[in-house]
């Protein structure tokens, strides 16, 4: 199947041949007829199956056919919940839309506004928004939204998760009722399912991911280590595996500050992403790690949301999420386009309950490997699937008693807790 064979005009089929791509993904073959057919559509695919291509590329076609934009209006909203993605899919739309004589802007918050206000004064076909900065900028009379046609919601999930769900019910009240609504999430959860049902009327629901299923390139394994050898054991990886790309996620900002520091010190380049680092830091950082000049990019999971990333060989879990989807978020960096990816968590005794949910949601036991000169002092319990869950809160308690004393040791080396990943 090709993309010609899609129903995409030329000047379209010319910038995706420029791209190189030649055969369309999974997702963008589900995807884009239903976008052209003008039905609402809701999408389970994560980042690096082409799913931005699966509704820019329908999207630029439908509206190069209508008429065109007046001022302060918007044709085609794509919201994201990060100001990364946003940037990302913007750049998409701009590539695919380079023949076509269609405008675009990107607006998030976080940068000065008075661009945001001029670029959207003649009007834009397409605008890509975060959706606290189009609230901003819808109270300054600076976009208007009688005119629009299709709206995006793009990685919903992480949109719920990011507490975005009365901006997204906030904007949607000012959406008109005729208009084709596309949602993109990783995994229809129920909250998905519930807030699909108010925006969208009908929709055709594709699937690319079996929901929660981790990328079958991706090799998957944890490394058992007390966690104040966490660090040292990083170091030994790279260092002996000669990995050059590696995406590190810790849970919290200091963590992350704190391990690149530790890594630097250990001759390994790294830098920090993370939500207190300006907009600025963040886009040089990965302009940085793409390039080759930094080894080491250390990220929290809201920070690292939608990152675009080709082919990252390795992807290391420094400390265990506490949502255990935020695991199939992480590794879905890796192994991409059919490349074989590396998925690398160090575990301490104290993340057994992370663990276990994680082995759950996925529905496999992780394969485990000590590291020589790295046998944890602490062992890590063995887990099995199908094991009833334990409520976080009461997992500790239930701890046998003579493993009360490693908990102190543990905590001794802790990472700062408390603080909130951004
Ligand atoms: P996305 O899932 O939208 O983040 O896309 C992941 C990556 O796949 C991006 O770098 C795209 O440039 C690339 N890509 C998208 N569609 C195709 C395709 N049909 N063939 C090859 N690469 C693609």
């Amino acid at each position: 199947m090709s993309f010609a064979s899609l129903g995409l005009s030329d000047p379209i089929l010319k910038a995706v041949a420029e791209q190189g791509y030649d055969t369309p993904s999974p997702i963008q073959l589900q995807a884009i007829p239903v976008v052209l057919s003008g039905q609402d559509l809701m999408a389970a695919a994560q980042t690096g199956t082409g799913k931005t291509a699966g509704f820019t590329l329908p999207i630029l076609e439908r509206l190069s056919q209508g008429g065109p934009v007046a001022p302060n209006k918007v044709r085609a909203l794509v919201l994201t919940p990060t100001r990364e993605l946003a940037a990302q899919v913007g750049e998409s739309v701009s590539l695919y839309g380079q023949h076509l004589s269609l405008s675009s802007a990107i607006v998030f918050g976080g940068v000065k506004i008075n661009p945001q206000l001029m670029a959207l004064r003649k009007g834009v076909d397409v605008l890509v928004a975060t959706p606290g900065r189009l609230m901003d900028l819808y109270n300054q009379n600076a976009v208007r939204f009688d005119q629009l046609e299709v709206l995006v919601l793009d990685e919903a999930d992480r949109m719920l998760d990011m507490g975005f769900i009365r901006d997204i019910k906030r904007i949607m009240a000012l959406l008109p009722a005729k208009r084709q609504t596309l949602l993109f999430s990783a995994t229809f959860s129920t909250e998905i399912r519930a807030l699909a049902k108010g925006l969208l009327k009908a929709p055709v629901e594709v699937s690319v991911t079996p929901s929660n299923a981790t990328a079958p390139t991706v090799t998957q394994w944890i490394s058992p280590v007390d966690k104040n050898r966490k660090a040292p054991l990083l170091c030994k990886l790279i260092h002996e595996g000669k990995w050059q790309q590696v995406l590190v996620f810790t849970r919290t900002k200091h963590g992350a500050n704190k391990l690149t520091k530790q890594l630097e010190a250990n001759h390994i380049t790294a830098i920090a992403i993370h939500g207190n680092k300006s907009q600025n830091a963040r886009t040089k950082a990965l302009a940085d790690f793409k390039a080759g000049e930094v080894r080491v990019l250390v990220a929290t999971d809201i920070a690292a949301r939608g990152l675009d990333i080709d082919l990252l060989p390795h992807v290391v879990n420094f400390d265990l999420p506490h949502v255990p989807e935020d695991y199939v978020h992480r590794i879905g960096r890796t192994g991409r386009a059919g490349q074989v990816g590396q998925a690398v968590s160090l575990v301490c005794a104290d993340e057994l309950d992370q663990l276990k949910a994680i082995e759950k949601v996925t529905k496999k036991l992780l394969e485990r490997k000590i590291v020589s000169g790295f046998e944890p002092v602490h062992p890590l319990p063995e887990t099995q699937l199908n094991a009833p869950s334990h409520a976080k809160k009461n997992t500790r308690s239930r701890r046998p008693p003579q493993r009360s004393g490693h908990r102190d040791g543990v905590r001794s080396g802790d990472l700062a807790r408390g603080h909130k990943a951004h």
